[in-house]
């Protein structure tokens, strides 16, 4: 079995009464995309941190490429902050040259500009950037030293839904180029969209960690189809589902959407209007914890 690139075991920190991150375990395959999933506050920025080694534990151990982390760990990762300033009086090439120069070895400006899509941009003043723009910036900024394994704080956040498809197709793109990503985010179509595992954290610890797929499989069943309650002219009991009333729409519960319509179908239901949903990641977090990833 390959060594992993990471390895976190039994990791906690605590803030005087807080226990920010309080015993979290996983580890990360090479190549791979790890999110760590939850609310406010559940202690993912923490834990990052923490990883990256800016932070120190209170208790517990990383271990990179199998073994406690040296001088080396920085020079090969790259980190994306979630506050991160930039200097209003520099270009953004001006930018991202003044930053080539603390390292010694560097990525080619052409190339950092093309996966981060910056050609455009280039001889713009960094106060004069949109978010998604500087977002990008940032990015490119965190590739610089050429990482393998490149660390994103909630990279999307406060972007309008065009922008953060564009930053996925990126990390997308950088990921496919061999680099190990983790992220945090509390956005659950981002962890969808990106991770290939993503670990699930609420209070400090991780209730849930697996691929997408395997978590919608593991905490939910079925889905939703939704009707206008006026499609439905037979009596509710001779339904075959449970079904729950809300603002003059019927939900409808089933176990599979496909024969769940075929079933509707076949008791001559208007089915237009018809709203479905299939679970995802939101509701495996509902599921878990009662409580919606977003309140
Ligand atoms: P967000 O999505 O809002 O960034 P998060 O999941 O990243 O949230 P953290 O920022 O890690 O959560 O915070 C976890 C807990 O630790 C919170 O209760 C927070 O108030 C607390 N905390 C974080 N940093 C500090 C600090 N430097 N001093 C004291 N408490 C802190």
């Amino acid at each position: 079995m390959t060594t992993p690139v990471l390895e976190v075991k039994n990791l906690a920190k605590q803030y005087g009464t807080v226990q920010a991150v309080n015993g979290i375990s996983f580890s990360i395959k090479q190549g791979t995309c790890f999110g760590l999933l939850g609310p406010n506050g559940a202690g993912k920025t923490t834990a990052l941190e923490v990883i990256e080694d800016i932070i120190a534990p209170t208790s517990g151990e990383v271990l990179y490429n199998g073994a406690p982390k040296t001088a080396s760990f920085r020079e090969e990762i790259g980190i994306q902050f979630q506050h991160t300033s930039l200097l209003n009086f520099m270009t953004v090439r001006e930018t991202i040259v003044t930053f080539q120069k603390l390292y010694k070895e560097t990525e080619r400006i052409e190339h950092l500009v093309e996966s981060c899509k910056l050609s455009d941009i280039l001889g713009q003043m960094n106060n004069k950037i949109s978010g998604g723009q500087a977002q990008r910036l940032m990015l490119a900024l965190a590739l610089i030293n050429k990482p393998k394994l490149i660390f994103l704080d909630e990279p999307s956040t406060g972007l309008d839904p065009q922008s953060r498809r564009y930053l996925w197709e990126i990390i997308r793109g950088i990921q496919e180029k061999g680099k190990t990503i983790v992220l945090t985010t509390h956005s659950m179509d981002e962890a969808e969209y990106l991770c290939d595992t993503i670990a699930i954290m609420d209070q400090g610890r991780i209730i849930a960690r697996g691929s997408p797929a395997e978590l919608i499989d593991r905490y939910c069943e079925g889905g939703t189809i939704t009707l206008p309650r006026e499609n439905i002219s037979l009596p509710l009991t001779e339904l075959p589902f449970p079904y729950r009333e809300t603002n003059g729409r019927l939900e409808i519960m089933v176990d599979q959407i496909n024969t769940g319509v075929e079933q509707l179908l076949a008791m001559k239901i208007n089915l237009s209007d018809m709203t479905v949903h299939s679970p995802d990641l939101e509701d495996v977090f509902l599921n878990l914890t009662g409580k919606k990833l977003r309140d």
